[in-house]
């Protein structure tokens, strides 16, 4: 009976846009390569992370081989929990609250395919024991962050059993296997002090353990150390580790819009390399304080910049900034007609993988989300690291200490990165010779990510791998 069936792979992304685009890259990339059908679940939170549903559709109406799945909402999760004061906490109780419906979803879709594989987000690492006990497909983790960011996350638990003193208050530096030193308040900021969420973070990293294989979003060459440290289960001394498979860069190939037209046409008439890009992320935000630090060293630089605003918070909690932000309000008087024509202000989103790849784009000054190092690896920029949120604080440090691809902003004392700051950021990306070395590193990573997802490369063969342990597991069990 089993023999007739489809075969597909579950895919189940942690609510986000940035989850989900990356999730939705390995689906594409699985159905492409492998020549599975792909099923993804949607939870939709009751918060907002963004409107998913316009790409959702654009992806369905293409024609890609994926299919969405809605799981319902769940009853129980309840809106008090709205004002926590990490999201992380807000997903991880939500996506906890899911787990029913993604049993029953998992089941009605094994009643018409065989599941090869089920591949979670991080966040949604619960859900293995309610996959695994229920149908037996194994279930893998797609970590979407560098494998520098697992490292610390696994080795979380050695560092809880060491210390009772709270990362926010051991002020030290910790020697996690195969990173840099990294300094304690450094860990992401929902890991700083001993609450909810940290132990969530905690939980779910040893729930990790439990996959059949760690899927990661970068590649052998970009990380060697933590790769290796890894498998050698230096980060987990009193465990096991999962079999990693890196299958990146994984990165999203970006249609054009219309509404993509104006910064890329105004780039067209700069020159090579002359123009400094400034974006952080899909929730990246500032104050209006920030806003002006950064506005008037942009403005002290004399380079060019293609800058994209977003308004400030109304009010605590993730939900998202006004998708309309008044800039003429927001920055500061003169600033725009001052600047005209030696900059570009955006509302809210750029296209960033075509701006990025644009010849007049000299360097960026990113958030550290690991989608959009990995963007920004692949088109050769170099970077400044200016963290805001999730794990981009050890991100900075793998970019800059290990990897050699970035400066790090440096922030005052008050938390505000000074306007003579991002003046220094800017310049020394693009006026010095440290830029211009920073440059050719970024060129050898780009060259060397472009090499791994080529046929035979590291990245091409992780995939292949992978596929061949689901194909080779099914009949196995078939015929068991
Ligand atoms: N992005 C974009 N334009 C924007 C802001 C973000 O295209 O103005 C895309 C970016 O290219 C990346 C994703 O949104 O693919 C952000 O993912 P990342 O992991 O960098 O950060 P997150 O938003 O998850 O913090």
């Amino acid at each position: 009976m089993k023999q007739q069936q489809q075969r597909t792979v579950v895919l189940y992304p942690s609510p986000g846009m940035g989850h989900l685009i990356t999730m939705v890259e390995l689906g594409k990339l699985i159905h492409l390569r492998l020549r599975l059908p792909v099923t993804i679940l949607i939870a939709s939170p009751p918060f907002n992370l963004g409107n998913p549903t316009p790409y959702i559709n654009a992806i369905e109406s293409s024609d890609l081989g994926i299919s969405f799945h809605y799981l319902p909402q769940p009853l129980d999760f309840s809106h008090q929990d709205h004002n926590a004061q990490h999201h992380e906490l807000l997903v991880f109780k939500f996506l906890n609250a899911c787990n029913p419906h993604v049993k029953d979803k998992l089941e009605l879709i094994s009643k018409s395919s065989t599941i090869l594989a089920i591949v979670v987000d991080f966040f949604c690492v619960a859900s293995i024991s309610v996959a695994a006990a229920n149908l037996g497909s194994p279930v893998y983790v797609y970590f979407t962050s560098p494998a520098g960011a697992l490292a610390s996350c696994l080795y979380h638990n050695e560092l809880h059993r060491r210390s009772d003193v709270s990362f926010r208050h051991l002020n030290v530096d910790l020697h996690i296997p195969g990173i840099p030193p990294l300094p304690s308040r450094d860990m992401p900021l929902p890991m700083l002090d001993r609450e909810d969420t940290y132990f969530c973070l905690l939980e779910s990293s040893s729930q990790m353990c439990r996959a059949q294989g760690i899927i990661l979003n970068t590649f052998d060459a970009l990380e060697p150390r933590a790769l290796q440290a890894i498998s050698d289960g230096l980060c987990t001394p009193n465990g096991s580790t999962p079999p990693l498979h890196t299958i990146g860069p994984v990165i999203t190939a970006e249609k054009k819009m219309d509404s993509d037209a104006e910064c890329l046409n105004w780039l067209d008439s700069q020159p090579d390399r002359s123009v400094v890009f400034l974006c952080f992320g899909s929730l990246g935000r500032f104050s209006v304080d920030q806003l002006a630090e950064i506005a008037d060293g942009l403005e002290r630089s004399g380079q060019g910049f293609l800058w994209v605003v977003r308004g400030p918070a109304r009010g605590p909690g993730p939900a998202l900034a006004s998708e309309d932000p008044d800039l003429e309000a927001l920055l500061p008087r003169g600033f725009l007609e001052r600047t005209h024509g030696k900059g570009l202000v955006v509302k809210s989103w750029a296209p960033q993988v075509r701006v990025l790849s644009h010849e007049a784009v000299g360097g960026f000054v990113t958030h550290c989300g690991w989608n959009s190092v990995l963007e920004s690896i692949i088109a050769g920029v170099p970077m400044v690291a200016w963290p805001l949120y999730a794990e981009q604080r050890i991100n900075r440090v793998l970019l800059v200490k290990e990897m050699g691809l970035a400066i790090a902003v440096q922030e005052g004392t008050d938390g505000l990165v000074g306007a003579a700051e991002v003046e220094r950021c800017v310049r020394l990306l693009l006026e010095s010779e440290e830029g211009s070395a920073l440059r050719e590193r970024a060129a050898e990573a780009r060259d060397a990510g472009a090499a791994v997802v080529r046929e035979g490369g590291s990245s091409w063969a992780g995939l292949a791998r992978l596929a061949d342990e689901w194909v080779v597991r099914a009949g196995t069990t078939k015929g068991s």
